[in-house]
């Protein structure tokens, strides 16, 4: 349970609302968290019982950690967390090393957050406890069957309907909500292309550290990322849990038609396959995994449109509005920035007939961002995963030569200031998602505000309950 004090946050609604929120994944609960700390009434409807279900290891870049210490959730962090010292790049059929990067101090400095390991069920259950401090209604183990976002309100399977003022679509890319939107766009949606499927383990600690070829994989001091590139896939590995009591494992491969669903067993054979022209050492950690492993399909979907349903009370976050690739390091950060986008933009509400327009300045803030990270997260997997080409040599050689020369591997090459991948990275990991949507309001928001007439220059009024018949569910 969490111990820390949610901080307020700094602007509290003048009118508080309430939010349907269907999912409880990393963005629903981002949402519930974000909201509550602005003043807003939240259920949460997840129809899972338990959020460590298909927990796999998730990689917490400054973007997103920043956040959560923004939040006042930093304490409980450090408690389930791995701090991370940086990178190492390698070669995953030889196992040869490329060399390594330490995060650099400045640039955390900057981003103002840390790069840790959690464990995706931590983060799910950290989320779930502070929503709950908050006040936030979370009802495991229901399942929603229809939405009318007219009426606002749900229909679940046990039969019960219940209400909400906005409905938030956090149901994930095969969700409800997600297919709403879609139909009233009126066209079907191309299907994702599938080129990799990415296999998901955690292997104990004291099962790696029995093998002395393996053992230096728990570094205490160092505590870090290990990728390796291959011919059509990668290797990720990093040390995740309290003390770093097990590894995470994943392997990119190509579609070897084994995918299934997060949270259902694929077959160990099929980790073993993928790892079969990997280095021994690689396939010796394969074998170890007392559990059968993950296998999910990495899906590349075409943007969609919208995210606000014609009714302007049903908005899409997470992976219902911009599903990521499976196992990519930005997919809880898109998620959890949604949230706190979302509630910052909701703390200026003060008539309910904002209420579209602040779903559709959501749109507008993280559409453009999600799809620059999104294109990032497909190069990145694609150039860790480069085939035996021209390419490929000089993405090697040139790390090689910097290795042998004693030089940080993301250092610039004589001829450039900065490596472009790492200044992507770093923008990415500088991004403050809070910020961003406060100088939103600041440049558009308060612009917007006075057009329609809305006296802005008012100061902080004590949260009112929207209309009461409105927010009454059945809950
Ligand atoms: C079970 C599971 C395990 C995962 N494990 C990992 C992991 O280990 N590492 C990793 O990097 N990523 C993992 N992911 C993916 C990752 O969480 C997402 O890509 C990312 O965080 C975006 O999350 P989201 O909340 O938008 O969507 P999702 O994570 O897909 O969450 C959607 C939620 O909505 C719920 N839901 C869907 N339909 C309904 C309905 N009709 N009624 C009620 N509830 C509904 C689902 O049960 C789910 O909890 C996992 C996803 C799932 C669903």
């Amino acid at each position: 349970m969490t111990t820390s004090r949610i901080l307020p946050a700094p602007k509290i609604a003048a009118l508080s609302i309430h939010f349907l929120v269907i999912g409880g994944g990393i963005a629903g609960l981002s949402c519930a968290v974000a909201l509550a700390r602005v003043g807003h009434t939240v259920t949460v409807l997840e129809r899972q019982t338990d959020l460590h279900e298909g927990s796999c290891g998730s990689r917490v870049a400054p973007n997103l950690s920043k956040i959560l210490y923004h939040w006042g959730l930093e304490k409980d962090v450090r408690k389930i967390a791995v701090k991370s010292g940086g990178i190492e790049l390698g070669i995953s059929s030889t196992g040869e090393s490329l060399g390594v990067h330490h995060w650099d101090d400045e640039m955390l400095r900057e981003a103002r957050g840390e790069f840790l390991f959690m464990n995706y069920g931590d983060i799910r259950q950290l989320l779930h406890d502070a929503a709950i401090s908050l006040g936030v209604k979370i009802r495991l183990g229901t399942e929603v069957t229809s939405i009318d976002p007219d009426k606002r309100r749900a229909k679940l399977a046990n039969g019960e309907v219940v209400m909400g003022d906005v409905i938030v679509g956090a149901d994930g890319v095969n969700g409800v909500t997600r297919r709403l939107v879609l139909e009233q766009e009126a066209v079907e949606e191309e299907p994702p292309t599938q080129r990799y499927n990415v296999y998901t383990t955690r292997i104990p600690r004291n099962i790696v550290e029995q093998d002395p070829e393996l053992a230096p994989l728990f570094d205490e001091e160092f505590k870090r990322l290990f990728v390796s590139y291959g011919s059509g896939g990668c290797v990720i590995a990093f040390p995740v849990g309290p003390d770093m009591q097990e590894l995470a494992f994943e392997v990119y491969t190509g579609n070897d038609g084994n995918a299934r669903e997060w949270g259902e067993e694929a077959s160990a054979k099929g980790l073993a396959a993928a790892c079969a022209g990997l280095s021994p050492r690689m396939q010796k950690l394969a074998k170890l995994s007392p559990q059968a492993p993950q296998c999910v399909a990495v899906l590349e979907y075409a943007e969609l449109e919208d995210w606000v349903h014609d009714s302007g009370r049903l908005l899409l976050v997470g992976d219902a509005a911009h599903p990521m690739p499976a196992g990519c390091i930005h997919d809880d950060a898109m998620a959890l920035e949604d949230g706190a986008v979302l509630a910052k933009l909701f703390s200026h509400i003060r008539t309910e007939d904002q209420i579209p327009n602040l779903l559709y300045a959501f749109q507008d803030l993280r559409q453009p961002h999600v799809k620059t990270v999104l294109a990032q997260e497909i190069r990145d997997i694609d150039f860790m995963s480069l085939p035996d080409c021209e390419m490929q040599q000089g993405r090697d050689d040139s790390l090689r030569t910097k290795r042998d020369a004693g030089i940080d591997v993301m250092a610039p090459s004589s001829t450039e200031e900065e490596m472009p991948q790492w200044a992507e990275v770093k923008f990415v990991f500088c991004y403050d998602a809070e910020d961003d949507a406060d100088n939103w309001w600041m440049e558009w928001g308060l612009l917007r505000e006075r057009a329609r007439g809305t006296d802005v220059a008012l100061g902080f009024v004590e949260p009112v309950a929207i209309r009461q018949g409105v927010s009454k569910t059945t809950l």
